[in-house]
């Protein structure tokens, strides 16, 4: 835990000054964002700071902070320990430096990293819920305990999308809004299911890294395609064995006969006749109304879909197999001898091709990405020139780390960045009641560049200065790049 200069009342209060909130924290008690305490007397930042060891990550011994402190920086190879901003603190307001800039000799170059764990108003996360299933109209609300925490918006390709948080749910709205908009966030960032309910819409819970619950139905399956493109991934497969395939899909429903893959093998008119916008040959839209049945529609029945055969096509016994994006639905007809399709059991040669489409779904789950503005005022805490901060990310020259996890930093002004959620340590986020959710964020670059940037120089302190019981070291996970890896900055000396 480390200590801070603080103010104090004559009741023993002490003031915390790392966000706007400025709470004072009677002894033994925490700040209103559990975040820092008043621990006989001091103002300490109560969860461990984080660091990260490739070390550990490669099988090896772990040194255990907690349990040495007169632990010396120097015993670890500086290039195997990352210093990340989780549990750092926050120095505010925003021109003070830091709370760590730490240097470490990488491969014989002088790096630092600057650490902190930034306030953000301007934030939010991108929800993409792999489901087939229609989950409410595009710009539909999506609420929480009532309160409207942001809105549906483009789906993707075999995923619905939510677009959450942001500054107007933050700030713009009722103190409420605001609470239960950062609450929902803080949770999503943190790995925990919040339930949603979607104006004109579904029910879904959502938890990063898991699969969706739609209406209280677990989904497992992302769909293998659209309609379309499962017609001509199977086309070969079902040839021969059927007279007619029909791939019911709210979007893109295929038909076999009349998609350039069933041209290709030859396979002949059935006189099928499908409701629905004729989009391209084989390829219809708005066959149905979106819903959470077959292949997103709102349809149980597949014959809904279906208009009458033409009978100069048609006939007695053609075969159709009419089937779902995923497989989960699947129905077997033969034409009787008005031509009205007759559902019969899948015939064997069938079950195959059908459970081929399972096969090749992969599993649903729910992706948490956080984004979040850092090209605001907490660059006064790297440099006195923060334009230069922007502009040495955009030159590569300094590579953005959230809690050691990559991030993916946005074209254009500022510094927006996106990380997903399950790529940092458990807890990573925390929260202020302004309110606003914590985030790490780490700045990595060669120590001279960060020199002529106007770096907080004099506060730059060696790793080895990082001892004490409160620190963490956790291993580096492997499929993260390792903040140091040559690529990330240009490291050459010069
Ligand atoms: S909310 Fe947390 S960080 Fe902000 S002043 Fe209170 S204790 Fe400090």
């Amino acid at each position: 835990m480390d200590a801070t200069e603080t103010e104090r009342t004559a009741d023993d209060k002490i003031r915390c000054d790392a966000c706007p909130v400025m709470c004072y924290i009677k002894p033994g008690a925490l700040g209103a964002c559990d975040r820092y305490a008043n621990v006989e007397g001091n103002l300490v930042r109560v969860d461990p700071h984080v660091m990260l060891n490739r070390t550990i990550a490669k099988g090896g011994e772990v040194v255990r902070f907690a349990e040495a402190p007169e632990w010396n920086g120097d015993i670890l190879n500086q290039a195997e320990t990352f210093v990340t901003a989780i549990g750092a603190g926050t120095t505010y307001p925003d021109y003070k430096p830091a709370p760590f800039i730490v240097s470490a000799e990488i491969d014989g170059v002088d790096m630092v990293t600057v650490v902190t764990e930034g306030i953000f108003s301007y934030c939010g996360v991108k929800v993409k819920i792999d489901t087939d299933r229609f989950l409410g109209p595009e710009t539909s609300a999506v609420q929480v305990e009532g309160e409207t925490v942001g809105h549906v918006t483009t789906g993707e390709y075999g995923s619905q999308m939510l677009s959450l948080g942001g500054v107007k749910h933050l700030t713009g709205g009722s103190k409420k809004e605001g609470r239960v908009t950062c609450d929902t966030l803080l949770s999503l960032c943190n790995g925990k299911a919040v339930e949603m309910k979607i104006d004109d819409g579904e029910t879904v819970v959502v938890q990063a890294g898991k699969p969706p619950i739609v209406n209280g139905i677990l989904e497992t399956r992302m769909r293998v395609g659209c309609g379309s493109a499962t017609i001509g991934i199977f086309a070969k497969q079902w040839q021969g064995k059927v007279d007619d395939v029909v791939v019911v899909d709210d979007h893109i429903t295929g038909v076999l006969s009349e998609h350039q893959a069933g041209k290709f093998l030859g396979v002949p008119p059935s006189g099928i006749k499908i409701k629905g916008r004729r989009s391209t040959p084989g390829r219809y839209f708005q066959v149905a109304e979106p819903g959470t049945g077959w292949g997103g529609t709102n349809i149980d029945d597949p014959l809904a879909i279906l208009g009458p055969f033409d009978p100069k096509v048609a006939y007695p016994g053609l075969r159709i197999l009419m089937v779902s994006t995923t497989g989960e639905h699947a129905a077997y007809y033969e034409l009787d001898q008005t031509l009205r399709p007759i559902q019969k059991d899948l015939p064997n040669p069938l079950i195959e091709p059908v459970e081929r489409i399972a096969e090749n779904c992969e599993p649903a789950l729910s992706t948490v990405l956080f984004v979040a503005g850092a090209g605001g005022s907490l660059r006064a805490g790297v440099t006195e020139n923060p334009v230069r901060l922007t502009r040495s990310v955009k030159d590569a020259l300094t590579y953005v780390t959230c809690g050691g996890a990559p991030v993916y930093v946005w074209p254009g002004g500022g510094i927006t960045f996106m990380v997903d959620v399950t790529r940092l340590p458990a807890n990573a986020f925390g929260y202020v009641p302004t309110p606003a959710i914590v985030a790490p964020l780490e700045f990595t670059l060669k120590l001279s560049d960060y020199k002529e940037l106007g770096g907080h120089m004099d506060c730059v302190q060696p790793l080895s200065n990082l001892t004490g019981s409160t620190r963490l070291s956790l291993p580096h996970r492997q499929d993260n790049p390792w903040p140091f890896a040559p690529g990330h900055v240009q490291r050459s000396n010069g």
